[in-house]
């Protein structure tokens, strides 16, 4: 990519999206419009490291079904780049990757829900993380926002003001609860694409198999 086509401000939305839902898509378009960004890309994770116990579905399927919830929205892109890396995912090298890929002119956001930002102080290097990128913290229901506030003085001088906060409409919706809705035979249509809807019911996704082990995919 040469210097001319390089986008100024570009949004990093990681996520497992196991599965993507409206809860992620209304999040990153809201990031995306209130900061000018040029684009979101989606990064589905590929073995990550605050879900060693619970068996994430394959990546390829994350993966897909993230690429069916995007392509309606021309801003949007899926990036590969953690579900091809080896071994644990970490941000901090996902945001460096893509740091050497669009230069240091590109002002990179890395969104995520308001209680993962949270996570920020367990993840590792976090003073580099916060030199290399901003942060757009969505808030969800239940979060409270001086939550946040009261971490902040933990975090090093220089990299507080680059936490930014948005007001997303609430969305009390989940990959957690949509996964049990699944399993429980509860609907999950208008919590998420129809054609992830579709996609999981082809595939018989977060279904129990019939020998009582629950299917990863
Ligand atoms: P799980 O229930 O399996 O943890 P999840 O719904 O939290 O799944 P993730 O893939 O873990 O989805 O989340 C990716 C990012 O999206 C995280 O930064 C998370 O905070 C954010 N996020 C998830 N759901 C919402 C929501 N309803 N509104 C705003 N942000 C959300
Ligand atoms: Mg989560």
């Amino acid at each position: 990519m040469n210097s001319v086509t390089r986008p100024g401000r570009v949004g990093i939305m990681g996520g497992t999206f196991d599965p993507i839902h409206y809860g992620h898509l209304v999040t990153a378009e809201a990031a995306r419009w209130e900061f000018a960004l040029d684009k979101v890309i989606f990064v589905p994770s590929g073995r990550p490291p605050h879900k060693k116990d619970y068996q994430v579905t394959r990546a390829e399927y994350r993966y897909q079904m993230t690429v069916l919830a995007t392509t309606s929205n021309p801003y949007f892109e899926v990036s590969r780049s953690e579900i091809d890396r080896e071994g644990y995912s970490y941000t901090v090298d996902t945001i460096c990757a893509f740091r050497r890929a669009y230069g240091p002119q590109t002002q990179l956001y890395f969104i995520t829900g308001a209680d993962a930002i949270l996570e920020i102080l367990t993840w590792k290097d976090v003073d580099r993380l916060l030199r290399e990128c901003q942060f757009i913290a969505a808030t969800r229901p239940g979060f409270q926002l001086n939550r946040l506030e009261e971490s902040r003085p933990q975090l090093p001088v220089e990299g507080r003001h680059r936490i930014h906060l948005i007001e997303v409409p609430a969305l009390a919706i989940s990959s957690t609860d949509i996964r049990w809705r699944v399993k429980n035979n509860q609907p999950i249509k208008y919590l998420l694409p129809e054609a992830v809807e579709e996609y999981i019911c082809s595939r018989g996704l977060y279904r129990p198999r019939p020998d009582g082990v629950y299917d990863k995919g």
